[in-house]
């Protein structure tokens, strides 16, 4: 087991790409505390499958652009389990439109959300987790920072501040053995990109050299390995999971 006895907080647990990573946390060991904004009973399901798996992991209601409710999560988690070790910011949502049409508050939530979450959860740990000297941070972007789609001014401009800062943040902590990454999906099968697959998804396989979409374990695998002791020396970085979308070619 590679989380053996670390205690994480995955935010947006419940649904998607961070349920795959609550089940692959708890799977290796981890006590996991998963952040959700409204579905409860998609939370209390996911609590029921990883106990019956032999796991362990609580669900947490709160917005994830709160701070003053992520500073409450963080609080009652290590109330309840100890000092964190992993923060897994997974939170995120869409408001897609073209930009000249894009009202203020579909702008805002998008970066409140994506960006302002991932603020507010890293500001709730990283003193924490220097005074531990030790910690894995670990933010989850998207393919869309680098190579986006019309529609999509608001989600790539908070994707690609989550580069960024992940970069900046990883300099600031590395003196302090805490290592700062983000995974960068491509397509990935839940309800966020059901639209898109919808409309598009026969086009999209074309797009992608590995010829399938992406499912929430294959992020949950990489988000597995920059967690564990085998990613010590790796911070900084940026790791893109995407069958291979971002090398623009076409499937042949
Ligand atoms: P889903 O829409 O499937 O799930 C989103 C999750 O985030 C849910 O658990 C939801 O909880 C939670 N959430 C949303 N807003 C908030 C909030 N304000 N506060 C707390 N929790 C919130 O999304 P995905 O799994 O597809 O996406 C996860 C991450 O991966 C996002 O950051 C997304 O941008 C990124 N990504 C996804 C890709 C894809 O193809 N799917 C591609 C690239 C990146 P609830 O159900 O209670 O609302």
């Amino acid at each position: 087991m590679r989380l053996k006895d670390q205690v994480a907080i995955v935010t947006g647990g419940s649904r998607g790409i961070g349920r795959g990573i609550v089940k692959a946390y708890a799977a290796e060991g981890a006590k996991v505390a998963f952040i959700y904004k409204g579905n409860q009973a998609a939370a209390d399901s996911l609590v029921a499958e990883v106990t019956q798996a032999g796991g362990i992991a609580k669900a947490h209601q709160c917005d994830v652009a709160n701070h003053d409710d992520a500073l409450k999560v963080v609080e009652a988690v290590e109330a309840e389990w100890g000092p964190v070790n992993i923060l897994v910011n997974n939170a995120g949502v869409i408001r897609d439109g073209l930009f000249v049409g894009m009202r203020p508050e579909e702008w805002n939530v998008v970066i409140q959300t994506n960006l302002g979450g991932t603020f507010n959860f890293c500001h709730a740990v990283a003193m924490k987790l220097a005074r531990q000297r030790k910690g894995r941070i670990i933010n989850i972007s998207s393919v869309a920072a680098e190579h986006t789609n019309p529609g999509q001014t608001n989600y790539a401009a908070s994707k690609g501040a989550i580069n960024s800062f992940t970069r900046a943040l990883a300099v600031e902590l590395a003196g302090r053995s805490v290592t700062v990454n983000a995974i960068a999906p491509g397509f990935i099968e839940t309800d966020m990109s059901e639209n898109v697959r919808n409309k598009a998804g026969d086009l999209i396989k074309k797009m992608i050299p590995l010829k399938r979409l992406g499912q929430p374990d294959d992020i949950a695998k990489a988000a597995v390995f920059l967690a564990s002791a085998d990613a010590a020396y790796i911070t900084g970085q940026v790791l893109t999971v995407d069958g291979g979308l971002s090398l623009g070619a076409v499937a042949v």
